[in-house]
């Protein structure tokens, strides 16, 4: 297997996310990739690359993302400093948001305005490295989607920050750029008439679900901890189905907060049978490990041999397969938790 690894991950290295009515360090750390690569040196299951350098970059993400949303995370640290030169020492967090009601179609002047209008959470800032370090993620997960498409029969990218909460014009959830998401338009633009994107993160996939929702020609798939007490909270439900033409190319998965293997490998066989209903040519696998039994932030009982596991019943769909990297909080075990994943596909797909 082919890993595009994001060699600028440590560029977005935040400070405080608002947790829990406090400002608590971020959860979302480079550590998480140390270890991925640490347990890559132990196991070497793929071989470590670069990005590719002809990418079409941008095209590409405006492909997904509002070209001003793109803009404005582009310049947003430039902007911020520029405020007030005491700012370099603070990461930004939005604190004020447009609720139902207000206007989005206005793109206000104030910074803070538009670092609400482009984001959902205070739990994602932003800081001097985070554009350069999204972007650089971006890369991988369209290389891995070029390699794909290319003839290989699966490639990672192994990158943070994460991706799937990232929605057309939005941030949140530790997440900028929607890398698969990107992946799942670049196998589009490359061949594939259908594709599908299984989200195994512990939380909903809504940014990957609202990009999509109104197309038939890729399937969103999403098996999470249920919406009524688990971020993100406002989207995830069963009964969201897609609308207009992508009516019933979205499936959601909620499973409660305990869920045991069992009921979760039992959601995961629903969301391949719907794969293969979709007749998909090609599968983009969000890979959260937070469904950990040891994650601090999430609540789904899986231990590292489920995730060899995982991996062999996705190489079993037969299916030329991107996988991106997403979730995933028990810092110690990343690594041997995604490392089981790659593993158990390699030892499948033979
Ligand atoms: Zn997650």
């Amino acid at each position: 297997m082919k890993i595009f690894r994001n060699a600028l991950y440590r560029r977005h290295d935040a400070r405080l996310e608002m947790y829990r009515g406090r400002l608590v360090p971020c959860h979302e750390t480079p550590a998480r990739l140390d270890h991925v690569l640490a347990e890559l040196a132990r196991r070497p299951v793929g071989m470590l690359l670069e990005p590719l350098q002809q990418l079409d970059l941008g095209a590409a993400l405006a492909a997904i993302h509002a070209p001003r949303y793109l803009d404005f995370l582009a310049g947003a640290w430039d902007e911020w400093v520029a405020l007030d030169p005491a700012n370099a020492q603070t990461d930004i967090l939005p604190a004020v948001w447009p609720v139902r009601g207000f206007r989005a179609d206005v793109l206000p002047e104030s910074f803070a305005a538009r670092i609400g209008l482009f984001s959902f959470d205070a739990g994602s800032p932003i800081m001097a490295g985070t554009w350069a370090a999204a972007r650089e993620g971006a890369a991988c997960a369209r290389s891995a989607a070029l390699a794909v498409a290319g003839g290989e029969r699966a490639a990672f990218a192994l990158t943070r920050p994460p991706g799937h909460h990232a929605g057309p014009d939005f941030f949140g959830g530790y997440c900028f750029l929607n890398n698969a998401a990107l992946a799942a338009q670049t196998l589009r633009e490359q061949g594939a008439a259908r594709v599908a994107v299984l989200d195994v993160d512990y939380h909903h996939g809504n940014g990957t679900q609202t990009i999509f929702y109104g197309r038939d020609d890729v399937l969103t798939v999403s098996l999470h901890g249920d919406p009524r007490t688990e971020y993100p909270f406002f989207l995830g439900h069963a009964d969201e189905r897609g609308e207009g033409a992508g009516l019933g190319a979205n499936l959601n998965l909620p499973l409660p907060r305990g869920t045991t293997v069992e009921t979760w490998f039992e959601a995961l066989e629903a969301g391949l049978a719907a794969v293969a209903a979709h007749r998909a040519e090609a599968l983009v696998v969000a890979l959260g490990v937070d469904t950990f039994e040891g994650d601090p932030i999430s609540g789904f009982r899986l231990r590292a041999d489920d995730y060899l596991r995982l991996g062999e019943r996705l190489a079993r769909a037969g299916l030329p397969v991107v996988l991106t990297m997403e979730g995933g909080y028990a810092v110690a075990e990343v690594g041997i938790n995604v490392v089981n994943v790659l593993e158990g596909f390699e030892a499948a797909a033979g």
